[in-house]
């Protein structure tokens, strides 16, 4: 009987899956920590509320996607920025409640 030769599944580095599969950014926004992840824009027709300029986000469009780090509230929390505004978010104060 052959000896088994089969590579190990963990033989895959831990970052390359990790980068493969789109992990988020760690940044920090009105003294929070965030996830953050670009999007090419979704496929649905929902359009979005951007919080940094409280202007619509059409569907379609890239952007970013951004929730608490903790945790709170979970992925239903998220919050959908337009890129730029997400990028100048110091120099943007919330119109409401961060979250
Ligand atoms: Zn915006």
């Amino acid at each position: 009987m052959p000896r088994a030769n089969r590579r190990r599944r963990d033989d895959v580095p831990l970052e390359r899956s990790r980068a493969l599969s789109g992990a988020p950014a760690r940044q920090t926004y009105a003294g929070r920590d965030w996830l953050v992840r670009a999007v090419a824009g979704t496929a649905t027709d929902r359009a979005y509320r951007c919080p940094g300029c409280e202007q619509d986000l059409p569907a379609g469009i890239p952007h970013v996607v951004v929730w608490p780090a903790d945790g709170v509230g979970g992925i239903d929390d998220r919050r959908h920025w337009h890129t730029q505004c997400w990028s100048a978010r110091d120099r943007r104060r919330p119109h409401g409640p961060v979250r």
